[in-house]
């Protein structure tokens, strides 16, 4: 493993990821790619480092949005831990009965104990709107490896830090105490409470892979070409001309002050349809106003773009930012991150 390099609170290069809001399928393979490569052992299980989430939603944890957390100008919010039945999850089932019970199919496979209240993709698919203009998207979710990460701020016991070399934000176990002011300080809610080690947890951006140059598994494994990874000053590569010279990547909850670096491309939606079923072409069918309370002002500007493009497309034009999104050839996508993770020796 490369030797890392440790600040408490800064970093020399930064990786960064795009997610396509109008790519994304909501199939949930990034969510189960990082859960049966991180999260398996006990007192993990109720721990989903990436969650895909309908939007609109209550999210995950349940309600995660009005927590706290984060800054406010610079200064630093309160915020709460969410609850166990907040996170949901975690649940048993009557894996004995079925597999071991020699009841044959006259069993099937349920839950067992407490009933289930909440969970990772607990409002899959019921978004908002009225028939026939319904609309819902969704929005995978991660640690964001904040630039202004308010965990590793939170930390008192400096376990918490952001790597130099490629600014994921990790945390060592050893010095942690189970104190939680991380989950309070984090305005996403992405950290989780080991309750049978008495540590936090969180994504740990796949730095092993990283390392050996091989994308994060959430990445990698996505069937629908729905994100980009890389450094996000390599100004050649696809992040850094999403987010930085064609701006129509943006942050999640930017108000919050931690300056993310998972990027969202905002959801166009289908076209809304009149009463007579012909097609409304002046009205989105997601609100803007709903998307501005997402990802801040700056989304009408990208909403623009991304349409100008696509218009310019339809055109017979050429279009450097729509040849981007398409992403005709996936090793683009995360070069130099594109190494098949099979070749490599890990130890
Ligand atoms: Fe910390 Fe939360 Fe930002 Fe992750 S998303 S770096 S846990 S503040
Ligand atoms: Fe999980 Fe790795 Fe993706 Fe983080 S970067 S959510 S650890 S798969
Ligand atoms: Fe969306 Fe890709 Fe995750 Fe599927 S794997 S939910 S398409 S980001």
């Amino acid at each position: 493993m490369a030797k890392t390099t440790q600040r408490k609170n800064g970093a020399e290069r930064q990786v960064a990821m795009v997610f396509d809001l109008n790519k994304c399928i909501g199939c949930q393979t990034c969510s189960v790619a990082c859960k049966v490569l991180w999260t398996r052992d006990e007192g993990t299980d109720y721990q989903w480092w990436c969650t895909v989430n309908t939007q609109p939603g209550r999210g995950h944890p349940r309600d995660y949005e009005t927590m706290g957390g984060g800054y406010r100008e610079g200064v630093p919010q309160p915020g709460r831990r969410p609850t166990r039945q907040e996170w949901g999850g975690g649940w048993d089932f009557n894996y004995e009965e079925v597999f071991y019970g020699g009841k044959g199919q006259s069993v099937f496979l349920h839950h067992i104990g407490e009933e289930p209240q909440w969970g990772p993709n607990w409002d899959e698919d019921q978004g908002a709107g009225e028939y026939p203009n319904a609309y819902y998207f969704y929005l995978p979710r991660l640690c964001n490896h904040c630039t202004k990460p308010a965990c590793v701020e939170a930390c008192p016991r400096g376990a918490m830090y952001k790597r130099e070399q490629d600014g994921i934000v990790l945390r060592d176990e050893n010095r942690c105490r189970g104190y939680q002011f991380c989950l309070e300080a984090c305005p996403y809610k992405k950290v989780y409470f080991n309750f049978l080690r008495n540590v936090s947890q969180q994504c740990i951006g796949c730095f092993p892979r990283v390392e050996q140059n091989v994308a994060p598994a959430c990445v990698r494994q996505c069937p629908g070409r729905a994100v980009w990874f890389g450094m996000l000053d390599d100004e050649g590569g696809p992040v850094a001309k999403l987010v930085r010279k064609w701006q129509v990547a943006l942050p999640l909850h930017p108000e919050h002050g931690t300056e993310p670096n998972v990027f969202y491309i905002p959801p166009i939606g289908p076209a809304r349809l009149n009463d007579d079923g012909s097609f409304d072409q002046t009205t989105p069918r997601i609100p803007a106003e709903y998307l501005e309370t997402l990802f801040g002002p700056r989304v009408r500007t990208a909403l623009d773009i991304l349409q100008g493009e696509m218009t310019k497309t339809r055109d017979g034009g050429k279009s450097e930012l729509m040849d981007t999104l398409i992403a005709y050839w996936w090793k683009d996508m995360f070069k130099p991150f594109d190494r098949d993770p099979a070749e490599i020796q890990w130890k």
